[in-house]
């Protein structure tokens, strides 16, 4: 693993008279130390401009109520302390949007999805588009996509638009593919699917590419409904004890968005932002990655393109046909020309790339281009990629060249594994799972692991997330002895990846991750130590209190803690 230390303030156990410095103590803190190591903590002082002062260790002698010492108390119960956790793969928007909208992650079946999609557009008789997402086939038992004469018997009168779960694929109703003017003669776009019936019209349900016939025609979310999704998404951020996300693929109408709420004081979650293409790039940025603004609450570094879909809807690029339809091997979104030259467009400017990619033909493509890259843009550039889901074993030189000239993240989601799992299996058959969600090889190979959710896809929870780290099992325990046990992480690692290794992964190390001195005071209580519970404890970790720059932004126990406070 590449070394995260970095100079910071040395620890400053200070008499140093300063108006407005609290103290937090009586606490089990736990921490990732600059050799990355797990270190543990009794009380921390923070300053007016929310900057951490200093750290305390058992048995050190804390600093008294006064001027020289501290001014503010906040009594840990002797709870645990950490660092707030970092989602490294988040769509801030989105998270919002799903809470807001039509949500069928829940539904078992095929008929249950409709029951709640009629419902639905009853109870909302003004929208003239019904939209929401979250519905997965594969959840549903069906084995094939659901239809849009199935659809046209919830709602029958209004256009329906509904993104599957992994935002690959959507299903629309006959309505819908009426507005998108989508039918037999519709050419198939390069890049993705149309399902169709056997006389070659439309079924309903488009996929990666094709999507865009339809998105073109929903209505956008107006600035509006986008300041109140973030809100949303930021409370739900709160309560699971999420203090930073990386916004993965940022379009400039949320960069906005994130904007008007940092100008208003309203920025109550860290958001690295990655714009959604290099034009929405250049559009936010200019010349070049914005400022951290807003103390560290804003930054957009970087930019998130796509190379494959994804594994559920057969998007994924495979090197080998799917082993449940052996005449597909999943598509490009980019060839390699293209992927070069827009990679290369971002880091002539000193843009961080992050690409998303599944399939192991992505990401061998991927680490290719990237070594090539490697030769004209110099320095520790932390190459990203996003997902990292099926490589190919045969790839592990590349990715341990990268790692050690340039930095190479894994930006990879735990509970994707154990979601998953079943399906894996069935589209890769036996022979290609050694490489699959291979979180310990990757680390192995010098890669730095960033753990996130992908929320809207799964839930922000980085407890969950932690669990299925260390075990590969399903919250019923599934499979016993977890699934390709060799891949699972030990708790130092999973800690670092949910903190150190996220923050580093957005080059944000020297501003928040862990608890330091010169570091931000973003820190939680809970009532689990991830480093000593089991990890079905760790998966219900209660989370008291969520603090962000020295401010409370979620306190369980207060009578309006799911609403953030002012920071
Ligand atoms: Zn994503």
């Amino acid at each position: 693993m590449m070394a995260l230390a970095l100079a910071v303030p040395a620890a400053a156990h200070a008499d140093t008279p300063s108006a407005g410095i609290t103290l937090l103590d009586n606490v089990r803190g736990e921490t990732i130390g600059p050799d990355g190591t797990v270190q543990s903590f009794s009380a921390i002082t923070f300053n007016d401009a929310g900057v951490i002062t200093a750290v305390y260790h058992q048995g050190e002698r804390l600093p008294r109520q006064g001027r020289k010492g501290y001014q503010y108390h906040i009594d840990g119960k002797g709870r645990v302390a950490l660092p707030g956790m970092i989602d490294a793969h988040a769509h801030v928007i989105d998270t919002g949007i799903a809470l807001l909208t039509l949500d069928l992650s829940q539904t078992s079946s095929l008929d249950d999805a409709l029951a709640a999609i009629a419902a639905y557009a009853r109870a909302h008789p003004d929208r003239a588009w019904i939209t929401g997402g979250g519905w997965n086939q594969e959840r549903w038992h069906l084995g094939r996509f659901p239809t849009a004469a199935e659809l046209d018997r919830a709602v029958p009168d209004r256009p329906v638009w509904l993104d599957r779960v992994d935002g690959h694929a959507g299903w629309a109703n006959s309505a819908a593919l009426r507005r998108a003017g989508v039918t037999a003669a519709t050419p198939t776009p390069d890049g993705g699917a149309i399902e169709r019936l056997p006389d070659g019209s439309p079924a309903g349900v488009l996929v990666d590419h094709a999507t865009t016939l339809v998105t073109k025609v929903v209505p956008v979310p107006n600035p509006r409904d986008i300041d109140l999704a973030l809100a949303t998404a930021q409370i739900d951020f709160a309560k699971a004890g999420i203090t930073a996300v990386a916004d993965m693929g940022t379009t400039v109408d949320q960069w906005l968005a994130f904007r008007r709420a940092g100008d208003a004081n309203r920025l109550y979650v860290r958001i690295m932002a990655y714009a959604l293409g290099t034009e929405a790039m250049a559009a936010i940025g200019g010349s070049g990655p914005s400022p951290w603004l807003y103390a560290d609450r804003l930054h957009m570094g970087g930019v998130k393109l796509f190379l494959d879909g994804a594994l559920g809807s057969r998007g994924a690029w495979l090197k080998a046909p799917y082993a449940d339809q052996p005449a597909s091997r999943g598509t490009p979104l980019l060839t390699e020309t293209q992927l070069g030259n827009l990679m290369s467009r971002a880091a002539m400017d000193h843009y961080q790339v992050a690409v998303h990619a599944i399939g192991d033909a992505a990401n061998a493509t991927l680490l290719t281009t990237i070594a090539d890259l490697g030769h004209t843009y110099g320095g520790e550039r932390r190459w990203r990629i996003e997902h990292a889901q099926i490589l190919d074993p045969a790839d592990w030189p590349l990715v341990s060249a990268i790692a050690a000239k340039s930095g190479l993240v894994a930006s990879m989601q735990p509970v994707h594994q154990t979601s998953d799992r079943l399906m894996a299996e069935a589209r890769l058959g036996p022979d290609r799972l050694r490489g699959a969600y291979a979180w310990a090889s990757l680390q192995r190979q010098g890669a730095v692991l960033a753990f996130g959710s992908d929320t809207p896809v799964e839930r922000p929870d980085p407890w969950a997330g932690l669990a299925v780290a260390l075990t590969r099992q399903d919250e019923t325990g599934a499979p016993a002895g977890g699934w390709q046990p060799q891949e699972r992480v030990d708790r130092t690692t999973a800690f670092a990846a949910y903190t150190t290794g996220a923050a580093w992964a957005g080059f944000a190390e020297t501003r928040f991750g862990r608890i330091a001195p010169g570091l931000r005071a973003d820190f939680i209580l809970v009532d689990t130590d991830p480093m000593t519970a089991s990890p079905d404890a760790i998966r219900h970790t209660k989370v008291f209190q969520t603090w962000v720059g020295g401010g409370k932004t979620y306190d369980a126990e207060a009578p309006d803690g799911a609403k953030p406070a002012r920071p």
